[in-house]
């Protein structure tokens, strides 16, 4: 009889010809278990997805409640669905007063593939400018805006007009450009923050050539910065927003909001503009909004966010340590290289502390943890992540 490992290996396509390959039987709070009773701190939230911790019970209770009254009913935006309706509700109401309309996905990706056709249909343009070192999701839309040369390539050809500009320079904007589009802080870039005088400008630009501003919160949204959402440090708003990751509290769900009026360019001449069998889906609509009310009502977690950050900064001093970046709980921390990283990263999860590189920045530890980790349990991890770099 095969293991699972096996199976794992036989049947589940692979991403890379290395996996993690670790065997999880149960996850709860900031802990992951394996099936061989080892436990495992989870320093990565399945990349910025579990900000509510894993399993958290107001989740998993959602979910349970959800799941006995009704699965998938129809295909997105036909019928009225409690678990949409409050969330969407929910969303708007924390959100600046213009973003009032919400179109769920399900995946990240796909709610920037929404965001990018929505731009083209209200603008009537097709110019579409992203920058350096962006990661915005995998499909070919997505991929299109993608500032990394390596995984792109072999796609080609891609969507027309797409212009990737360097980062920290304002890019030629005009009014044949439909959108800018940009991750408020960089995630895959290693963790990379743009200025507010550099937001604010591009703000600014987009305003005057009548461009729409689409920022990606995917990664970066929901308290991770220590704002619900990362735009808010920056003192601009987006004409279109896309979530997903820590949206759905663990279930699969993305979002692309948008005012009411460019939103319905979507609905209109011709109609079904963008169309989703699973994008909402009532379980993992029930899922986000028990994860948005808890993370309304512990909102000292959002503001903790900095004082944790702050601390692991801290606490993560060492000669190999070449730099710790980043806002609230999300940081990168950089070494000389890949291999000096690999080693740690290797010998972390041999001690039960989970982590990992990021797509285009291969020489620093991601440390995105569940917002429910404690002081005590910062000390701990990164006392491991510094024995890891003494015995590497
Ligand atoms: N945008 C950003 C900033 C991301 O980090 C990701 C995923 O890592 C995506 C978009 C794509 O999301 P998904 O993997 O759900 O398609």
């Amino acid at each position: 009889m095969p293991s699972q490992r096996e199976l794992f290996y036989q049947h589940l396509a692979q991403t890379t010809p290395f996996p993690l390959a670790l065997e999880i039987e149960r996850a709860e709070g900031i802990y992951l278990y394996g099936n061989d009773g080892k436990r495992y701190m989870d320093l990565i939230s399945g990349i910025a997805v579990s900000n509510v911790g894993h399993c958290n019970a107001e989740v998993i209770k959602a979910i349970r409640e959800q799941s006995e009254k009704y699965l998938h009913l129809m295909v997105y935006g036909e019928y009225v669905q409690g678990p949409q309706v409050e969330l969407a509700t929910l969303l708007c109401s924390v959100l600046p007063k213009q973003l009032n309309s919400v179109y769920f996905t399900g995946s990240g990706a796909e709610a920037i593939e929404g965001a990018m056709k929505l731009a083209k249909r209200y603008t009537g343009r097709t110019e579409i400018i992203s920058f350096k070192d962006a990661y915005h999701g995998s499909t070919q839309g997505a991929l299109s805006v993608m500032g990394n040369e390596k995984l792109k390539q072999a796609y080609r050809p891609l969507l027309p007009d797409c212009r990737i500009a360097d980062i920290y320079k304002i890019p030629t904007i005009t009014k044949q450009t439909a959108c800018v589009i940009i991750e408020t802080i960089q995630g895959e870039a290693g963790v990379r923050q743009f200025s507010k005088e550099f937001l604010q400008t591009l703000r600014k630009r987009c305003n005057e050539t009548g461009t729409l501003l689409i920022l990606d919160e995917i990664q970066c949204a929901f308290g991770r910065t220590g704002k619900l959402f990362a735009f808010e440090h920056y003192g601009i708003e987006p004409d279109i927003l896309c979530l997903a990751k820590s949206l759905g509290g663990g279930m699969p769900l993305g979002a692309f909001i948008a005012p009411h009026e460019i939103m319905q360019s979507l609905s209109h001449n011709p109609m079904l503009g963008h169309i989703t069998t699973f994008g909402g889906h009532p379980v993992c609509c029930a899922a986000g909004l028990a994860a948005l009310k808890f993370l309304m009502r512990e909102k000292h977690l959002i503001e903790d966010a900095n004082q944790k950050g702050e601390l692991i900064k801290q606490l993560l001093s060492h000669p190999a340590i070449k730099e710790v970046r980043g806002k609230g709980l999300m940081l990168a921390v950089e070494f000389s290289d890949f291999e000096t990283l690999k080693k740690i990263i290797d010998r972390c999860i041999q001690q039960g502390v989970i982590t990992d590189w990021f797509l285009f920045c291969d020489n620093a530890m991601r440390i995105a943890p569940p917002l429910i980790i404690t002081k005590e349990e910062i000390r701990q991890a990164c006392a491991v992540i510094l024995d890891s770099i003494e015995h590497r």
